[in-house]
């Protein structure tokens, strides 16, 4: 069963063709099928900007269709990043910028008020009308200082004491397992399952 991604990031693609080919699921990109579409992400949860992206790209190409949103949500901000972890820092900041900033905010917080936790809500829509979205999250802390090449994003400041590691220091096979993506795309295997069983 062939499910189009909304998004124009390859990796995601490869990543969900790891999870679901042994299902009998193939993703394939909104750019292979020629739509460009950007869809604004005005909603406010990461569900809400998800299912937005996931319900525009399917009205166009008819197909069921995919999207996701991820961010950080850290407790002592009231949730901040979150759905603006891509922008935190200003659209045109790197990496290191928004972990620099996210430093500066938490300053002088000790390391137990730390906590925080990664989100990923993964949208799916079908041509027939029925919808869900399913949420995975990863539980962590933000370090006092970066560590770690791996990863991308707020990776070297996410410390997982199960692991005594930041997201960033850890094995790509550990990460594929424990991260909020794989747990929200393990949910989403079961969703498709389910529908194709129906
Ligand atoms: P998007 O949902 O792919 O647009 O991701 C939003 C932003 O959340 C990214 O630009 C990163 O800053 C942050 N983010 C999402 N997932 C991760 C992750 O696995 N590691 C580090 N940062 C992440």
């Amino acid at each position: 069963m062939r499910v189009v991604v909304a998004t124009r990031n390859e990796g995601k693609i490869k990543e969900i063709n790891q999870i679901m080919s042994d299902i009998g699921i193939k993703a394939v990109s909104q750019q292979e099928l020629g739509i460009n579409t950007v869809v604004v992400e005005d909603g406010s949860t990461f569900e809400e900007n998800a299912l937005k992206k996931a319900r525009e790209v399917m009205k166009i190409c008819r197909e069921i269709t995919l999207a996701d949103d991820s961010g950080l949500e850290v407790d002592y901000l009231n949730g901040a990043p979150g759905i603006y972890s891509a922008r935190y820092a200003g659209e045109k900041a790197t990496d290191w910028e928004r972990n620099q900033k996210l430093l500066s905010a938490l300053e002088g917080v000790p390391f137990e008020k730390r906590t925080a936790r990664f989100v990923c809500a993964i949208a799916v829509v079908f041509p027939d009308g029925q919808e869900t979205v399913v949420r995975g999250e990863c539980k962590g802390f933000i370090a006092f200082e970066p560590a770690g090449s791996g990863g991308f994003g707020y990776d070297p400041l996410f410390y997982i004491p199960e692991y005594n590691k930041t997201m960033a220091e850890l094995d790509m096979s550990i990460k594929n397992k424990i991260s909020h993506r794989a747990r929200a795309l393990s949910l989403l295997r079961e969703v498709l399952k389910k529908y194709m069983l129906a």
